[in-house]
């Protein structure tokens, strides 16, 4: 009797343990990725109408006969999405059988990371909100001559947005550009925020002499954290959570959020958008609906004549993009795919055998069009060079193993270190200095 009473009282706490853990990614057991094979842009465009018209979930855009493109399909919504790959003549093949499974595996990867490497560094990691809030902090009091942390406003939720500025004279010489950086737009791009830190690392903590220049000729705004409220809610309840967590219950009680990334005041609603408000790509009611857009907005406005280059840190796929969405070029487009091939160079020089090449140049030609994106606005109201990167995925997409951060960041930075470099040209050519 006893015996059975201990047994029954395990199996219920066991049961509630496996709850416990079970809950998070058993969202997405049973969703499959597949590979797409793009022969022309016919293909895009029958991909893009499944997303639009299923919600499939596109992890990978792909590009025509260089990139294949990769889809999560829940089981709901398989029979349709083959027979319409079938029926068009599209290959596929399954890259991810479940996808609740590899999710439990990164987080796995994760625990054991951390628990190898107790002294490591924030950006050797994926830092949480509080934490790259903390770092930020500590920066700015132990180098007040050099950092200042700006309070930028709060997130729907209520989460502070904050950015850094580094700068030798206190962001008080006109004859320096201003180099604006931001990350985690997009909630699962977790890779994308350790590379802003690690940049003010380099700029701060750790600046070699020969890149002194970098810190002394250009005063830096660094945003690690875009969307707080999307990236904590990728931690804690869906690992693959892309946009804000907004409420508006007259559009929709079910699905919360827009897509940052298509809510700017630029060409909005118009390409690369779904109507739909429980779409990635759902743009919002309104231009600047999304507090996190609205700041964003608000540091271009503030600091527009001397931002010079824009760099919006996405992941992945190994691009260097400019605008427009909409496949118009600016008149400076040779000046900005310049800068652009300049950044895809210094990286590939570097690359893991197993990353692809950077790709670059329009995002509406590379990869697909769109339209309220901030690569977009940026270039818009005028700053110069307005770029979007997708960092390497390596093939995990969003499951960037930690052990890759490092290389990541290495990279990243060398790009940055030579976009930096070519901004102070142009911006002292353009200011007559
Ligand atoms: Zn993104």
């Amino acid at each position: 009797m006893i015996k059975f009473k201990m047994d029954a009282s395990f199996f219920v706490i066991l049961a509630l343990i496996s709850s416990v853990f079970a809950g998070k990614h058993d969202i997405y057991s049973r969703h499959a990725v597949y590979g797409v094979e793009l022969r022309d842009q016919d293909d895009v465009a029958t991909l893009f109408n499944l997303q639009q018209k299923l919600n499939v979930d596109i992890w990978q855009h792909g590009m025509a006969r260089v990139r294949d493109a990769e889809v999560m399909v829940s089981p709901e919504q398989s029979k349709e999405f083959f027979e319409t790959l079938d029926n068009n003549g599209l290959k596929y093949y399954l890259k991810i059988e479940d996808v609740s499974k590899v999710l439990k595996e990164h987080e796995e990867d994760l625990a054991k990371w951390r628990r190898n490497r107790s002294n490591r560094m924030i950006f050797q990691d994926y830092p949480r909100y509080a934490e790259v809030n903390q770092y930020m902090e500590e920066i700015a009091a132990r180098y007040p001559n050099l950092v200042t942390l700006v309070n930028a406003g709060k997130s729907f939720e209520g989460r502070d947005i904050k950015y850094l500025k580094i700068s030798t004279t206190n962001f008080e010489d006109p004859r320096k550009p201003v180099y604006f950086m931001d990350a985690m737009m997009h909630a699962r791009e977790w890779v994308t925020t350790p590379v802003t830190i690690y940049s003010v690392f380099r700029l701060v903590e750790n600046l070699r002499d020969d890149e002194r220049d970098l810190l002394e000729d250009i005063d830096w705004i660094i945003l690690p954290i875009v969307n707080p409220d999307g990236y904590e809610f990728s931690h804690t309840d869906d690992r693959l959570w892309r946009r804000t967590r907004s409420v508006n219950l007259e559009v929709s009680t079910t699905c919360f959020g827009v897509d940052p990334n298509r809510n700017f005041d630029v060409d909005f609603n118009t390409l690369g958008v779904s109507s739909d408000p429980c779409s990635q790509t759902y743009p919002g009611v309104a231009p600047f609906s999304e507090a996190e857009t609205r700041i964003i907005r608000d540091i271009f406005l503030k600091y527009l004549p001397r931002i010079q280059l824009y760099n919006d840190i996405h992941s992945h796929g190994n691009y260097v993009l400019f605008g427009f969405g909409n496949n118009t070029l600016t008149p400076n487009v040779a000046q900005l795919h310049h800068v652009a091939a300049a950044m895809g160079a210094a990286m590939d020089a570097v690359k893991l055998p197993e990353a692809g090449y950077y790709l670059i140049g329009n995002s509406g030609l590379v990869l697909y069009k769109t339209s309220g994106c901030g690569q977009d606005y940026g270039q818009h109201i005028g700053v110069p060079f307005s770029l979007t990167m997708e960092l390497p995925g390596y093939g995990y997409s969003f499951r960037v193993p930690p052990s890759f951060i490092d290389h990541i960041n290495e990279e990243t930075w060398k790009g940055i270190a030579i976009s930096a470099r070519i901004s102070k040209i142009h911006y002292r050519s353009r200011v007559g200095r």
